[in-house]
């Protein structure tokens, strides 16, 4: 490795693969993080860093201050694996039977503890620094439960920061985006409610099926006819369940799905429509709908500020020919976007290597690349003594 950026981190490095290895070992499932976030905690200790264990259950919080200044930085990693049965036969591989660092949170986690360490040895700034090691990210609520259990409140940071692996983009190259980056999540539930009737005898009933397949057509004019064509939105029914035999026409009838857009606005003016379509094409049936349209992530914003500075520090420690400025939008939700609706910060990418076909994230066959662990830890270590200059 001849970067210099990445020099103090060599010696370093193979601690953080022992302690990725270690994780990765022992997976644990959202909000079960016991061992991993005992790991986390016992190591920060270990630092000199002081620690809050049982933030938004699992997570735990490092402190580390240094100087005078009032200014504060958080850095944020996720620790929690997925239900995903192991492919892999290497030593690391999971010894849990069904559960998967398959993300590469065991990466992400590894390389948050080696800035920590970095940090607590070199003191290369003023001000504090707020590590924060999140449970539960993977569709489950752990950062909202970190916030809503006073993450903020007990650790005020001026900004904050998060990465996420990306296989397929090259070892030692980043990606920054400004404003939207990933896509806002909500889930809903249609329930038609008709008149059960015999199936040969449809006159005497109201058929909630099919109010139900019309409705389920009418949606789809939501994205085309409502949204802003520079907009992006995707509308999906992925279930439609109805009746129980061939020969009754039921009472009612559920059609669910998802939906995913970059704004607030776009996501509540869908679930509006949606309500209105769903009510609208059932009492032309004769038929009633409700609809329960719930908002799961918001979309991921990066200040436009912030991801100026992150770019201006992978730029330094990697050249700027190496950090992609306007990546592309991504479809797929992330929960950091609950921390960062609250505090201005940026969201980034860094490249795991392996080119284009790599093996992706919730495959059984992933593992998270230790050779990106220097530059993930770098990355953390610059942009605190950039923020919190001496
Ligand atoms: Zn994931
Ligand atoms: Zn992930």
């Amino acid at each position: 490795m001849n970067n210099p950026h990445l020099a103090p981190f060599v010696q370093d490095e193979a601690q953080m693969r022992e302690w990725r290895r270690d994780i990765h070992a022992h997976p644990e499932l959202g909000f079960q993080e016991q061992r991993t976030s005992e790991l986390v905690a016992s190591r920060l200790e270990s630092f000199g860093i002081e620690v809050h264990r049982g933030i938004g259950k699992t997570g735990v919080v490092g402190v580390l201050k240094n100087g005078t200044s009032e200014r504060s930085v958080g850095l944020r990693a996720d620790m929690d694996a997925l239900p995903i049965q192991e492919a892999n036969r290497f030593p690391h591989r999971s010894r849990h039977e069904g559960v998967m660092h398959a993300c590469g949170h065991d990466g992400h986690t590894a390389m948050l503890l080696g800035a920590a360490k970095h940090l607590a040895r070199s003191r290369g700034f003023d001000g504090s620094v707020h590590f924060i090691f999140q449970p539960a990210e993977e569709g489950i609520g752990g950062a909202r439960a970190m916030v809503e259990d006073g993450l903020f409140r007990r650790f005020a940071c001026d900004a904050i920061f998060g990465m996420h692996n990306r296989p397929g983009m090259a070892l030692g190259r980043f990606a920054v985006r400004s404003g939207p980056m990933m896509a806002g999540g909500a889930f809903f539930d249609i329930d038609v409610a008709g008149r059960g009737a015999h199936g040969a005898r449809p006159e005497s009933g109201i058929d909630p099926v099919l109010a139900a397949a019309h409705i389920a057509t009418a949606l789809q004019s939501i994205v085309s006819r409502n949204v802003r064509p520079v907009e992006t939105a995707v509308l999906s029914v992925t279930q439609i369940h109805a009746g129980d035999a061939y020969n009754v026409i039921p009472q009612s009838a559920r059609l669910c799905g998802t939906v995913r857009a970059f704004s607030t606005e776009v996501m509540e003016m869908i679930g509006r429509n949606m309500a209105r379509i769903a009510e609208g094409v059932a009492g032309g049936f004769g038929a009633s709908a409700k609809t329960d349209f719930r908002a799961v992530f918001p979309p991921l914003v990066n200040d436009a500020n912030e991801a100026e500075f992150a770019a201006g520090v992978c730029s330094e420690l990697v050249g700027a020919g190496n950090v992609r400025r306007d990546p592309p939008l991504i479809m797929a939700s992330e929960d950091f976007s609950y921390m960062l609706a609250e505090v201005p910060g940026c969201y980034i990418n860094i490249g795991n290597g392996d080119g284009e076909g790599a093996c992706e994230v919730h495959n059984p066959s992933y593992d998270f690349n230790d050779a990106a662990l220097p530059y993930g830890a770098a990355f953390f270590v610059r942009l605190v003594e950039k923020k919190l200059p001496r």
